[in-house]
């Protein structure tokens, strides 16, 4: 192993995640899963696979170091490893991994003035940028964590995402059951609260105590008057954040609804850069931020947090589906970041994620585990394999 190591390939796999229960819960009226595989939830007008997928990216070195990278590959993976294949690999080949900023700023220029500075060609480059801090892990023995400056915690808190269950009821019991395992706070989704926000909320508040910390991811549903419509409402349940309220363009709307709240307003799981974090923080749009290291890549996810801490403001990542590579590089992420209360815990994903991989990944009585051990922490192990699939 040598610190000179230069990139020498890129491989490209979509990466099946066994599941048991539908992301967001069972499909609702009107959903149904077309011949490619998709479905629309009706709440948000958002397509999500049937099968939950990613997109995984090996960095192999010269030296024969390797290094894994992951994106988001829920719809068209393909496009990833056309990306990754058809125009980085060629651009990076021969770099150090220890270049990891400058290559990724070389990479974003490449596209830039074209408009691609979000969506696909994004995400492609998160999985290479990923997979560079792993290798720079690798080849000096460090975790990711001390090659971003070291961490300020041990363990990362987690908020339970979602209540999968069919009645108010049943959720209510659901979230006792995480409050009795040692978690304190509780997100849900407006988009599959098919029997009413209000509703749902109070039941929980009345059902959980005036403790536990409640969230409402509202899925981009709402117009801005709709939204502080609702805040009003739900003033009485001390919601601990309010999520995504209106539409992800909105960046006025988004101020507005945060100028009229009571309670902060989160928001960046869309996000790739830290140009869409300076817009809205400027704005005074949000005073929480909610990276998703499957976007963003380790490099962008540091500079939204830093530029976060600048405004004053918190970070709490935003957890999607995915194999486990880059769950485990936003937990590295969190512990290097200060000013940063809770992550998400996907409960319906992350446990599945986990199996894929060998190394601590871990979320327990209210806390993630920090992976141990060089880059971060974590190698796909026989079962990742034999639910990944090679591009190309
Ligand atoms: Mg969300």
């Amino acid at each position: 192993m040598s610190l000179d190591s230069r990139i020498a390939r890129l491989d490209v796999f979509a990466v099946t995640i066994p599941q048991d229960t539908t992301y967001l819960g069972s499909l609702g009226p009107g959903e149904q899963v077309n011949s490619a595989g998709y479905f629309v939830r009706t709440g948000n007008r958002t397509i999500y696979p049937a099968t939950m997928r990613s997109a995984v990216v090996r960095v192999t070195l010269d030296s024969g170091e390797e290094g894994w990278g992951e994106t988001y590959g829920l719809v068209a993976p393909g496009v990833i490893h056309a990306l990754l294949l058809d125009i980085v690999q060629p651009i990076i080949a021969g770099r150090s991994p220890f270049d990891v900023q400058a290559i990724w700023e070389d990479l974003y220029d490449l596209m830039r003035v074209r408009g691609y500075v979000g969506g696909f060609w994004l995400d492609a480059l998160a999985a290479v940028d990923i997979a560079l801090w792993d290798l720079m892990g690798k080849l000096t023995g460090l975790p990711l964590h001390q090659l971003l400056g070291g961490k300020h915690r041990d363990r990362i808190p987690a908020y339970v995402s979602g209540l999968p269950a069919p009645s108010i009821p049943e959720k209510v019991a659901l979230a006792k059951s995480f409050v009795d395992k040692g978690y304190n706070a509780i997100k849900i989704a407006a988009s599959v609260s098919y029997d009413g926000v209000e509703r749902e909320i109070a039941a929980l508040r009345d059902g959980l105590g005036p403790d536990i910390a409640l969230m409402l991811d509202c899925h981009w549903m709402y117009t801005p008057a709709e939204a502080i419509a609702l805040l009003d409402r739900l003033a009485p349940y001390n919601l601990y954040f309010l999520e995504a309220p209106c539409k992800p363009e909105d960046v006025t709307g988004l101020a507005d609804i945060a100028a009229h709240a009571t309670v902060p307003i989160a928001a960046g799981e869309e996000w790739r850069t830290v140009y869409d974090a300076r817009s809205r923080l400027e704005a005074r749009a949000v005073s929480i931020v909610q990276p998703e290291m499957g976007h963003t890549g380790v490099t962008q996810f540091m500079r939204m947090a830093h530029l976060t801490q600048g405004h004053h403001a918190k970070v709490i990542p935003h957890a999607t589906i995915g194999a486990g590579i880059f769950a485990a590089a936003s937990l590295h992420a969190s512990a290097a970041v200060l000013n940063l209360p809770y992550h998400e815990f996907q409960h319906s994903i992350f446990p599945h994620s986990a199996k894929l991989m060998d190394g601590r990944l871990e979320c327990a009585e209210g806390y993630f585990a920090l992976p141990e051990g060089p880059g971060l922490g974590i190698t796909p192990n026989a079962v990742f394999w034999e639910n990944a699939q090679r591009l190309g």
